[in-house]
């Protein structure tokens, strides 16, 4: 027996990867070795057990950690995992429907959505029915539908009962369902749905596929919705052996469907299942796991899970409070160049954050200090809008019928295709129920437009037909050379000026680079590299930005950062209004999910973490004060280290105001001393804003450095 294998865990730890259960929870908090029983789980089976590869199925959360967990199981196994089905929930169903696209009602070259793309087709939807889009926000319906189908929930199994939203909401479902159909498309949610009604329609394709998968494991299982459920129980037949970890403490996705009642129905419908609780952690130090400990402790109706460690207390965790978002970049960024000067890696650090629109000033800061990071999320490479525009052209050459690609580029660059002539297609491919393309096949044939668009219009069929035919049989990155230049796109990037506009350039680039380093999914067979790229392009929109360095800083929000880990942490932005967030602070319910995304955020961290915040604002077009998050209060005093500047760093905030302190509207002079009821004497700084607004920065001798309104602070000259 391959000992290595289960010597390098707990007691039990090791009873979960050789457990011989046909149902087995592994309910544990954060850092207990979760994912490692899963991977070593999987190893024990094939190499112990010799189970084949073929025979296992493991779905993850993202790509990046599917891509992980394949690499680890290929390290303990020596070699290929060859077979093996790795994936996210969306990345399965996939492959499942690229097998099966003619039982499952799509056409073989059907397109996936990313969220974008839907979203033109839903307003497209709400145009054809006439309502208004102020009113009926292509938002809001999105979101709407997406919800629905994350249930499992088509239009006919909807019932408004003279509800007029749910009314409204289902008329537009419906037209955006025919819209989809004849596009030929699927948005994410439909992945699984399709695959699931394909399961329920065929019992003999899912009997088979049943009978191949022995065994199903599941990581991060608290946070499957209704329909992924639905996937793996479907799936699990009589033979089927499967496996879920999770943990109730990180279910974060509650406001996307998810549901972390999944657990306890896992327990009720298979019957023969067995919980395993792991409780040790192994990933943080000491001081930062009973911060997460304390902060979580706070919520309700939690399952219950204890964890511990043997690890070092290691340091207090730092919090540093800015005065506005710049500088709590600054402060970042400098002491990141501390971290990285004493010999460790950029990779070691991540700064977690609550929404991507922070992510701008804390990459500005970073740039303007060389250092190398990189973004999950957020700036997504495949949804830049060069790159969609690109890749917008290659899926019209791919199939003709793909509305949402029509759309975007059949007056990009502009060819004199206004949007009176594109409305025209619009109606008569809604009159037909047919696409876009065949509409404006009909029109040209008809002569139903007037002469110039009819012109513009046949220009753009003629490109996209070269197109087609200049690429076939020319390698990928070829093909998405030809299609840049030739399209016009490159042309109407270079003719623009300044940054952004090289920042384009370089990113068509880099695409170009990106098909040429693509490497299909081996195993969905028949799939061109065109449709596996595009696909690919479309599953990975959201995670990965494609310029890498390796040795860089990870960006990302709290949500993306789940299941990974890192020996530095910054989480930014810890204020109340931001994290938690606004939104969820009315509803007990939202604020815990808001308290397990800042455990999540914690406990990501392995030896040091840094909670920051900024005073001042501006965000959303807002500029705003506000207050330490809730979350930084319920974390024991003794736990934490304020880290205060003191008189000598002047930050140019500071140096702004301070010429004009000798003004006679500053009632205490810079350099002069003054007390405060509450935190005692200290020295002025500087000011900042004028009239109510007028802000005080007084660095104190027992409280540190603080950012007082001075109509509020009641300070005395001493
Ligand atoms: P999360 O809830 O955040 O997803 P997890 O429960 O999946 O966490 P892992 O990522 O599997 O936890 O493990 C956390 C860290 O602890 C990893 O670095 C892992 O290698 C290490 N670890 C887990 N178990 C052991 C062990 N028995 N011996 C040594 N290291 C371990
Ligand atoms: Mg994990």
């Amino acid at each position: 027996m391959n000992t290595s294998l289960i010597d390098s865990l707990n007691p039990a730890q090791r009873e979960a990867v050789t457990a011989t259960d046909k149902a087995l929870l592994v309910l544990a908090g954060a850092g207990s070795g979760k994912t490692r029983v899963l991977v070593h789980r999987i190893a024990y089976m094939a190499t112990e057990l010799g189970l084949s590869p073929y025979a296992m199925m493991a779905v993850t959360f993202t790509n990046k950690a599917a891509a992980e967990m394949r690499h680890r199981i290929e390290a303990l196994l020596g070699g290929p995992a060859a077979g093996m089905w790795i994936g996210t929930f969306h990345g399965l169903c996939h492959r499942f429907l690229r097998a099966h696209w003619h039982d499952a009602g799509l056409p073989e070259n059907f397109q996936v959505l990313d969220s974008d793309d839907q979203q033109r087709l839903i307003k497209r939807a709400i145009r054809a029915l006439n309502l208004d889009e102020n009113q009926w926000p292509p938002k809001q319906a999105q979101w709407w539908i997406n919800g629905q189908k994350d249930e499992g929930l088509r239009p006919e199994d909807i019932r408004h009962q003279g509800d007029l939203f749910v009314a409204t909401q289902l008329k537009i479902y419906q037209a955006y369902e025919e819209i989809c159909r004849v596009a030929g498309a699927i948005d994410f949610a439909e992945l699984l749905l399709r695959v699931v009604e394909l399961f329920k329609k065929k019992p003999a394709l899912l009997a088979h596929y049943q009978t191949r998968f022995n065994h199903i494991l599941v990581d991060e299982f608290q946070d499957t919705n209704g329909i992924q459920y639905q996937f793996v129980k479907l799936l699990a037949g009589p033979h089927t052996d499967i496996t879920a970890v999770g943990d109730d403490d990180q279910s974060i996705y509650g406001w996307r469907g998810a549901r972390v009642e999944n657990l306890n129905t896992f327990l009720k419908d298979f019957k023969q299942s067995r919980i395993i609780r792991l409780e040790q952690n192994y990933r943080s130090t000491a001081t930062i796991l009973a911060a997460a400990n304390a902060v979580i402790d706070h919520n309700t109706g939690r399952l219950g899970k204890e964890l511990w460690t043997e690890g070092n207390k290691g340091e207090a965790i730092a919090m540093y409070s800015a005065f506005n978002e710049q500088e709590e970049a600054r402060f970042i960024a400098e002491k990141i160049e501390q971290w990285v000067d004493s010999g460790k890696d950029y990779s070691s650090i991540a700064i977690l954050y609550r929404s991507n629109a922070q992510s701008r000033v804390l990459e500005e800061a970073l740039l303007q200090r060389r250092i190398p990071y990189r973004i999950y999320g957020g700036l997504r490479f495949f949804e830049r809008q060069e790159i969609k525009d690109a890749l917008a052209y290659l899926r019209l050459t791919f199939n003709r019928d793909d509305d949402a690609a029509f759309e975007r580029v059949v007056n990009t660059p502009t060819r004199g295709i206004g949007e009176k002539t594109v409305e025209t297609l619009r109606e008569r491919a809604r009159l037909h129920q047919m696409s876009l393309w065949k509409a404006t096949q009909l029109l040209v044939n008809e002569k139903g437009l007037p002469a110039r668009a009819l012109a513009a219009l046949q220009g753009f069929m003629q490109l996209v037909i070269t197109l087609d035919s200049s690429t076939n049989e020319v390698p990928l990155h070829e093909q998405m050379r030809t299609v840049i230049h030739e399209s016009g796109l490159a042309a109407m990037y270079a003719a623009e000026r300044g940054e952004k506009a090289l920042a384009r350039k370089e990113n068509l680039e880099e695409l170009i680079n990106a098909a040429r380093e693509f490497e299909p999914d081996e195993e969905v067979e028949d799939l061109s590299p065109l449709a596996g790229f595009l696909t690919h392009a479309a599953l990975e929109a959201g995670e990965t930005q494609a310029s890498e360095f390796n040795d860089a800083v990870q960006m990302m929000t709290l949500h993306s950062a789940k299941g990974l880990e890192f020996p530095l942490v910054f989480i930014a932005g810890m204020e109340e209004g931001l994290f938690p967030h606004s939104m969820s602070m009315e509803e007990p319910g939202r604020l815990e999910e808001e308290r397990r995304l800042c455990y999540v955020g914690i406990t990501r961290a392995k030896e040091k973490l840094f909670l920051t915040r900024a005073e001042k604002r501006r965000m959303w077009g807002r500029e705003s004060y506000s207050d330490w998050s809730r979350f930084v209060d319920e974390i024991p005093s003794e736990l934490l280290q304020e880290i205060r500047l003191g008189g000598k760093l002047t930050t140019p905030v500071y140096q702004r105001s301070h010429s004009s302190a000798s003004l006679p509207n500053y009632p205490f002079k810079v350099g002069s001393d003054v007390e405060h009821s509450a935190f005692g004497i200290g020295t002025v700084l500087g000011y900042e804003g004028d009239g109510p607004q007028m802000r005080v920065q007084v660095n104190f001798t027992g409280a540190g450095c603080k950012w007082l309104v001075l109509a509020y602070a009641k300070l005395n000259a001493v």
